[in-house]
């Protein structure tokens, strides 16, 4: 079924990190008629879905399985670190940044034993410290943290990290939510027994679809362990589809067909040439900033290829509001950071767009820094 696009929609371009630019053909792949979701057409679209949903990281279908949710991209965490933890035993959170620390806070609330092993927002995990909290602490059994930290940019060594989790049998949990269907996984080399994501970013549809790649024998097991919570048990919801074909309760049927149409013009486009074109923006997001003398938080070389945080000039007439709002009204959004100790703001390379739509964006953002009486290049004492 080809897509109708009836009329153009207007074409925002969101630098923020997710949701993301959607195509127009994802927009009106919403618009269908009315269904009751328990009907079997669209257990059958399901059932496409979560296969793609595992192919996307190279996923072996024997080994590993998709398990959908509705909800943003915080229920996976919370579904992760709930679920897969055993009785009497421990998490460890490598943490560097604010999605991390969601995690910390969701074994808070859950009463979950864990360590949160805290590293500077603009740096690496130390990987010898991280084997040595695992060789001091056998009973730790699910070591999780965040691929692309979201709120800086930075990169994490995830295969490495999974490597040393696996060396102190510990399930490894990772939040791929800002790099998953953009930048290339691949969850046996990397390592990884659970990553997840939601529909609205990298794969450019909509909010209300989340979803967990992991393993299924991981999940089967999981059976036996304590429950924390009825709406977001992972087995529980595993096992309700398996057998029914049917998410456990109301999943969002609109999101979850354009997340269909948005899954074809992934493949259409390709892994390789996706993560090309994401890379494009990226770099334009870099030039841009860079000609106009801005400073970013974090290294080039340990940047996740995906969000660049710069840092507010000094400048006394700076206001990221005003700038905010001039490039808003004229259709480009950008975003406040996430670091508490910097003021930073973030451009982001998500979405269905490319450097032109960069390049555009600097001359309505070179406008605002003129009209607000911001010196060009921008200072910093
Ligand atoms: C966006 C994002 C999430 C999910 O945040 P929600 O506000 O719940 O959608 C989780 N982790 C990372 C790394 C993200 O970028």
């Amino acid at each position: 079924m080809s897509i109708k696009v009836p009329y153009e929609v207007k074409r925002n371009v969101l630098l923020n990190p997710g949701p993301s630019t959607t195509t127009d053909t994802v927009k009106f792949a919403q618009i269908v008629p009315d269904i009751c979701p328990r009907e079997a057409e669209f257990g059958g679209l399901m059932k496409g879905l979560r296969e793609d949903l595992v192919k996307i990281v190279h996923g072996d279908l024997n080994e590993y399985t998709s398990v959908l949710f509705c909800g943003s991209g915080t229920i996976n965490i919370d579904v992760c670190l709930n679920s897969l933890l055993p009785e009497g035993k421990k998490v460890l959170v490598i943490n560097n940044g604010a999605y991390s620390t969601r995690a910390v806070e969701i074994c808070e609330y859950y009463g979950l034993p864990h360590i949160d092993l805290k590293f500077p927002v603009d740096q690496r995990p130390d990987l010898d410290l991280v084997e040595k909290t695992l060789r001091e602490n056998p009973d730790i059994a699910l070591v999780h943290t965040t691929h692309n930290e979201t709120g800086t940019g930075i990169l994490n060594p995830i295969r490495e990290i999974g490597a040393l989790a696996h060396k102190y049998d510990a399930v490894f949990t990772v939040d791929t939510t800002s790099t998953y269907a953009m930048r290339p996984i691949d969850v046996s080399k990397d390592n990884i027994d659970f990553c997840m994501a939601s529909a609205q970013k990298g794969l450019m549809a909509f909010t209300g679809l989340s979803f967990i790649v992991g393993k299924t024998a991981i999940i089967k097991e999981s059976a036996n362990y304590p429950k924390r919570s009825y709406y977001c048990n992972l087995f529980m919801q595993y096992d309700f589809f398996e057998r029914t074909g049917e998410m456990h309760f109301t999943p969002p049927v609109q999101t979850i067909y354009a997340t269909i149409q948005a899954l074809k013009e992934y493949w259409a486009e390709g892994e390789e040439a996706k993560w090309a074109r994401h890379t494009r923006v990226f770099n334009a997001i870099h030039e841009g900033l860079d000609e106009l003398g801005f400073k970013d938080v974090i290294k080039r070389d340990e940047q996740a290829g995906l969000v660049v945080s710069a840092i507010y000039p000094d400048d006394p007439n700076w206001s990221f509001e005003k700038v905010h709002d001039y490039c808003y009204e004229r259709g480009f959004t950008i975003y406040p950071g996430k670091i508490s100790t910097t003021n930073t703001f973030r451009l982001c390379a998500l979405g269905a767009i490319d450097e032109g739509d960069i390049r555009d964006f600097f001359k309505v953002f070179r406008e605002a820094l003129d009209t607000t009486g911001v010196t060009v290049p921008v200072m910093y004492k």
